[in-house]
C-alpha cells in the first residue's frame, strides 16, 4: 500500500500530492483512473490541510484535495487509502468537466459518487476486506441506513 510521508502544516500551504503520498503513481487502481497521465496529474495535484473536521474532499474552484489533518493523523490507514482512491476519481471527473456536487441528486444516488465508491470498493476487495468491513467503510454520519443500503447495492455490496 502506498504510504504517507512527512510532516504537515495547516497554514494553508499547498503541497504536491506526490510529496505527501508515495507510490500512488505506480498503483494499479490509480493508473486505471488516469492511465498515461497518472504521473502528470498526481504531480500537479495540490493538497491543502484543514482543521475543520471531516475526512477529505475536492475543492472544485482550486482543483485541490483538502484533507482534515486530524483524520490523516488519527484515521484508519486503510480508510484513508480508500478515500484517496475515491477522491482521485473525483479529480478525474473534474478534469472531464463533470459537476461534483450536483444537487439534483442525493449523495447516495449521485453518479459521480457512485463511480468514486466503485473504485474504492474494488480496491477494498483487492485488499480482501469482507462485506462487513466494506459496509463499515461506507458508513458515514451524513447517510441514513437506507442511503447506505442503496449506495452499497449500487456498488455491489450487501449491507444489513
Ligand atoms: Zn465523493
Amino acid at each position: 500500500m502506498p504510504r504517507v510521508v512527512g510532516m504537515i502544516s495547516t497554514s494553508g500551504t499547498a503541497y504536491r500530492f506526490t510529496d505527501l503520498f508515495k507510490g500512488f503513481e505506480k498503483n494499479e487502481a490509480v493508473r486505471k483512473i488516469f492511465g498515461k497521465e497518472t504521473e502528470t496529474v498526481l504531480q500537479n495535484l495540490k493538497v491543502r490541510f484543514t482543521w475543520i473536521g471531516g475526512y477529505m474532499w475536492i475543492e472544485p474552484r482550486s482543483k485541490s484535495l483538502v484533507i482534515s489533518s486530524r483524520y490523516l493523523k488519527e484515521g484508519d490507514k486503510t480508510d484513508i487509502y480508500l478515500d484517496l482512491i475515491h477522491e482521485l476519481v473525483h479529480v478525474k471527473q473534474l478534469m472531464e468537466g463533470k459537476e461534483l456536487f450536483d444537487a439534483e441528486y442525493d449523495y447516495a444516488d449521485r453518479p459521480t459518487e457512485i463511480e468514486a465508491y466503485q473504485a474504492a470498493v474494488q480496491e477494498a476487495r483487492r485488499l480482501r476486506l469482507n462485506d462487513e468491513q466494506v459496509c463499515e467503510y461506507l458508513r458515514t454520519e451524513w447517510m441514513t441506513s437506507e442511503d447506505l443500503r442503496r449506495l452499497a447495492a449500487s456498488v455491489g455490496v450487501t449491507c444489513t
